[in-house]
This record gives structure tokens, sequence and C-alpha cells, in this order.
């Protein structure tokens, strides 16, 4: 049994259809979905705004590798294209955070838990923070205290889009 969140991205083609389309795949593993937000683009290196979520995920027959997994292969049911880093994508979906009887961290370069940059970026911990108001980032601290840390600039850049639904309530 473990429970995971993960942070969901598009900024490529119908980006909405392409985040209900990655959480239609993961259907009853879907705990809660947070609200979409529209994020300027990370690292420079593209035009088009991100849609941004996050999601809480469990299942009882899932590890953090089996996380890993089933993100990638929503990522390729989105026909994501692997260009530049942090370069237009029909969908991203990172593991953030896992806990499996425990919280995992560990530092393998193909999964990396906690997320090592997720502390950094508004639109994981503001989308978190919605579903999750008491949620810990291991080793960093809760993420309310992160996301108040950030530059200002950093939590200005992330806008919520009621207009924007993940699932039909
Ligand atoms: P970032 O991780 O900074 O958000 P990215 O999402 O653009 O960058 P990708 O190209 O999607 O990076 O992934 C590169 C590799 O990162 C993947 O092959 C994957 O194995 C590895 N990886 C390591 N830790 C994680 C994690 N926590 N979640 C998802 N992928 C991870
Ligand atoms: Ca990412
Ligand atoms: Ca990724």
């Amino acid at each position: 049994m473990s429970a995971a969140v993960l942070s969901i991205g598009s900024n490529v083609g119908d980006r909405l259809a392409y985040l209900r389309g990655c959480v239609e795949l993961l259907g009853d593993a879907v705990l809660a979905a947070s609200p979409v937000y529209s994020t300027a683009p990370w690292g420079g290196a593209t035009r088009d705004d991100f849609l941004n979520a996050v999601l809480l995920v469990e299942d009882r027959d899932a590890d953090a590798w089996e996380w890993l997994r089933r993100g990638q292969c929503c990522e390729a049911a989105a026909r994501r294209a692997r260009g530049l880093r942090w370069g237009p994508r029909t969908l991203d979906v990172d593991v953030i955070d896992v806990i499996d009887e425990e919280r995992i961290r560990q530092d393998d370069p193909r999964l990396t838990l906690p997320h090592p940059r997720a502390h950094q970026r508004a639109f994981v911990l503001v989308p978190w923070l919605d579903i999750a108001p008491h949620a810990v980032l291991a080793g960093r601290g809760t993420v309310a205290e992160l996301l108040a840390a950030l530059p200002a600039a950093e939590r200005r850049s992330v806008h919520r889009r009621d207009d924007l639904r993940l699932r039909s309530l």
C-alpha cells in the first residue's frame, strides 16, 4: 500500500485534455485532484504557459517505482515527445513524494524522492497546499512554510484557473 503526490503539467496542444486524460488513466487511485493553475514556463525554454495540478493517489498494489511507471504510461498515452529539458510537452508527470508504510527517501537518478526541486516550485506547492493543508516535504519543512519562503515573483507566477476543472463534479 502506498500513497503518493504527483505533479502533472502540460504546455502543448489541448493542455486541459492531457491533464484530464492522466486523471482518467490513474482511475480509482486518485483520491484528490487540485484546482488547475496556469504557470509561466520554468527554465525559460518555451513560449506557452503550463497548466499544472497536483494529485493525491493511493493504491495497495503500488510502490514508488510503480507510481513512476504509471506516470510514464500517462505521458506515453499523451504521446509525449522528449525534446528540450523543461521544454514543450504534452504531459509531464513527476512523483513528488511517496509514503509506503514510511516516507520514501532515495537518491536514485531514475527516481529521486522526494522530488529534489519540488520545494522551489510554486506550481507544485500551491496546488498541493490546496488539497493537503498540513502536508510536509520530507527534509524540507511544511508545504506552507516552503511556499512562504519562495521569492514573491515565483509565488506570483501561478494563477488559479477556476474556469478549468480536472473532473466534472
Ligand atoms: P524536473 O524533474 O526538473 O521536473 P523534467 O520533469 O523535465 O525535470 P524529465 O525529462 O521528465 O524531467 O525526466 C527525466 C528523468 O527524471 C526521468 O527519466 C525519470 O526517471 C527521472 N526522475 C528522477 N526522479 C524523478 C521523480 N521524482 N519523478 C519523476 N521522474 C523522476
Ligand atoms: Ca517536471
Ligand atoms: Ca518529469
